[in-house]
């Protein structure tokens, strides 16, 4: 999505993602359609961004995260800066009995406990909460 979305049609076709991004849908073009119509002009991107946007939203019901977790270039650009982020979920292993529990409550579906730095990790912290042995923690630096 990262390399597709971003460079490749900022190559062909101009920076066109944020035509097509599903929270400008929600938050610019959505609110000037219904408060204020007579000013709206569509793009030549509409009924694209339009198609992104119902994606968008059947996947809201259907995978937690789904957007996140599979479309959003943003999270694609921002994964890898887990790996030296300041703010990061520690597993300590010694205290760590594998009842998965912290990876059935990931909403990324990652494997918590042998995890390191997942760029996947959006820090929501609700492994931390889930975890019966307190062997997850927020780690600083
Ligand atoms: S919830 Fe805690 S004890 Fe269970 S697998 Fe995850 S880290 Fe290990
Ligand atoms: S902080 Fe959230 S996203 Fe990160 S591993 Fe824990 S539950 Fe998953």
């Amino acid at each position: 999505m990262l390399v597709g979305l971003v460079f490749v049609t900022s190559y062909f076709i101009g920076f066109m993602f944020t035509d097509v991004c599903p929270i400008g849908v929600l938050t610019g073009t959505m609110p000037i359609i219904i408060l204020e119509p007579y000013k709206f002009v569509p793009s030549s991107f509409f009924w694209p961004a339009i198609g992104i946007f119902i994606l968008f939203i059947v996947l809201i019901f259907i995978v937690e995260r789904g957007w996140c977790r599979y479309f959003c270039p943003i999270g694609a650009f921002l994964a890898p800066f887990n790996k030296i982020s300041m703010l990061h979920v520690d597993v300590d292993e010694e205290k760590c009995v594998h009842c998965n529990l912290c990876a059935i409550e990931c909403p990324m579906g990652i494997d918590v406990a042998n995890m390191y730095r997942d760029p996947e990790c959006i820090l929501c912290g609700k492994c931390v909460n889930v975890c019966p042995r307190d062997a997850i923690t927020y780690g600083r630096f």
